[in-house]
């Protein structure tokens, strides 16, 4: 190779990683919802390369000493656009950030803000999921599917503070409430309440304006027992893992949990009447539930799991 042509090539690849690195950079837009809290939304979708694995929410409360991050985004990418979007809100520092569950899209980047010194606080519960085989499956196939946003650099990070009981925590000068409702929708399933704006921060146990899809390993009655404590919070605003934000938390979360209670209620009678499955759920009135988005794609199936989970326990 002659002089020109290494130079060349060496000129090359730093102008492909300088172009990578310009091409990671995500702007994200976010929207105020009370007088101190931010919320970014992700989009309704399975996480992609196109989506750069934006498909969860994360919020901020700024404090009067600082601000304090709920979850973390799915990439570290995506967590640096949003520490760049905070510091367009304001200059405080991060102080901390509380991850309401180890699920990918949630935890991704929580690297970045463990770098900038936050501390993270989450459930105890969390360390099965982080020291298990699952987890480090999950990370090489998210670094093969969704790279460039997931890669070598993305890493699982363990809180600082593992909380286990329900704990009012001074955080920035923020007086927060948080609870642990799992095993719900994980094990380590937290909620946050801000009791001076009313705002909860729900995690994936609230979806809202659509139905959720109830897998074969939810746990419907504990989920139902979350949602309850929820409304003991009489929260103004809830912000789910998933989705716009609710502006009448009562409501949404009622709606949530009669459409799980009458699941179980209607599955449970057939279960107990042994009859089957098909039969129960041509004879139950759905009405109620009928016109609520995804009821089509995902009704049939949640009555099919609560009955399988019900028939499953009446054993
Ligand atoms: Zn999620």
């Amino acid at each position: 190779m002659n002089f020109f042509r290494f130079l060349l090539t060496i000129s090359c690849i730093f102008c492909i990683s300088a172009y990578s690195q310009e091409s990671k950079k995500i702007t994200l837009i976010p929207k105020q919802i009370s007088s101190s809290v931010w919320y970014v939304e992700g989009v309704t979708a399975l996480g992609s390369v196109e989506n750069k694995n934006f498909i969860s929410n994360a919020a901020f409360i700024v404090g009067p000493d600082g601000i304090v991050v709920v979850d973390a985004l799915g990439s570290p990418a995506l967590a640096e656009s949003l520490i760049t979007a905070i510091g367009k809100v304001s200059q405080k520092k991060i102080k901390a950030v509380i991850v309401t569950h180890y699920h990918a899209d949630h935890i991704y980047g929580l690297h970045a803000f463990q770098k900038i010194g936050a501390k993270i606080i989450a459930h105890p519960a969390a360390k099965e999921y982080l020291n298990s085989e699952t987890a480090k499956q999950r990370l090489s196939v998210s670094r093969a599917e969704l790279a460039p946003w997931v890669d070598e650099n993305t890493n699982l990070v363990e809180a600082n503070v593992w909380l286990s009981n329900q704990t009012t925590l001074n955080l920035a000068g923020l007086d927060l409430v948080v609870k642990p409702v799992g095993p719900a929708h994980t094990p380590e399933d937290l909620v946050i309440f801000f009791p001076k704006e009313k705002v909860l921060f729900t995690g994936d146990l609230l979806f809202r304006g659509r139905l959720p899809f109830i897998g074969s390993t939810a746990n419907t009655g504990p989920w139902i027992d979350a949602l309850n404590a929820f409304l003991d919070f009489k929260a103004a605003i809830a912000v789910p893992g998933h989705g716009s934000v609710s502006e009448n938390a009562v409501e949404d979360i009622e709606l949530l949990r009669d459409y799980l209670t009458y699941l179980r209620t209607t599955m449970g009678k057939a279960v107990q009447d042994l009859d089957l499955f098909d039969e129960a759920y041509a004879a139950t009135n759905w009405n109620r539930f009928a016109n609520i988005p995804m009821f089509q794609f995902a009704n049939r199936m949640n009555a099919y799991n609560t009955y399988l989970q019900l028939l499953d326990a009446s054993k």
